[in-house]
């Protein structure tokens, strides 16, 4: 398989216009859960940026579990996120849920994200498989290891080779947590592939006091990145408000992940 360690023995190093995830490189995607506003977004992009992150997240189209809960801001999120991203100085990465947007997101996106949800959407990994986007492949929420692989097979067997892995939680019977965060699955991957690994422990844990641990622990294991959960202010984000960090919280995080990467 493409994807494989077999096929490919030395790690894959993905660069993102000029952003390298893999091989050594280690890269921050932050920001809010959702697009809200120009001015939540900037507030949010301005802190992670003097934190040292090099990616802008933030949903503009969102796979929400309820059709009741926000939905996004579309179109218009996305050229925020454009705007804001040029304006501070990072790139984009941004979900895509229905392969018609994929022209308008390659447009004012570097990193189109597929979610947990959609990771077996085959149509629209075939798809962005024929483009050369890079793409953020989310784990399956209950998906098998070598299930998420074989996602990214579909997406590098149309020749799009530009994938970088996100472990985010997988389901088990732990209620306490939103996820149960499969840190072994760094090390999985380290061995059975050479694409890039990245954690996201807010997805993973849903509670912003497990992030800063729970990062800690992602990049002891190996992971070539991270992606967390910013927001200016939580309390009244319109999605993902409890595993959101504040900007202050989240400059801890940083300083923590710089020192445990100088050791490794
Ligand atoms: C997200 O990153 O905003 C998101 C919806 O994550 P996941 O697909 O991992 O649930
Ligand atoms: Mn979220």
């Amino acid at each position: 398989k493409l994807v494989s360690r077999e096929f490919k023995k030395e790690d894959s190093v993905i660069d993102i216009d000029g952003v390298k995830i893999g091989g050594g490189h280690f890269a921050v995607m932050a920001g809010p859960c959702s697009v809200e506003s120009r001015e939540q977004l900037l507030e949010a992009a301005k802190a992670v940026k003097a934190c040292g992150a090099q990616f802008l997240r933030g949903g503009a189209f969102k796979p929400r579990t309820s059709p009741y809960d926000f939905q996004g801001l579309g179109v218009e999120g996305l050229k925020m996120m454009r705007s804001v991203a040029d304006e501070v100085g990072l790139k984009v990465v941004t979900e895509i849920v229905n392969i018609n947007d994929l022209d308008t997101i390659c447009q004012y996106a570097d990193m189109l994200q597929i979610g947990a949800r959609n990771m077996q959407n085959f149509q629209l990994l075939k798809d962005v498989g024929f483009t050369k986007k890079p793409v953020l492949l989310k784990r399956g929420l209950s998906a098998t290891i070598s299930e998420w692989l074989n996602a990214a097979e579909y997406i590098a067997s149309g020749g799009n080779y530009n994938i970088v892995l996100c472990e985010r939680g997988i389901r088990t019977y732990e209620t306490f947590t939103r996820n149960t965060l499969d840190l072994s699955a760094v090390a999985a991957v380290k061995e059975l592939s050479h694409l890039p690994i990245i954690v996201d422990p807010s997805h993973g844990t849903g509670r912003w006091q497990m992030v800063r641990p729970m990062a800690r622990a992602a990049v002891a294991a190996g992971a070539d990145g991270l992606m967390i959960e910013v927001h200016p202010h939580p309390e009244v984000a319109l999605s993902d408000g409890d595993q959101s960090l504040k900007p202050d919280n989240f400059k801890i995080v940083m300083d923590e992940v710089n020192q445990i990467l100088k050791l490794m």
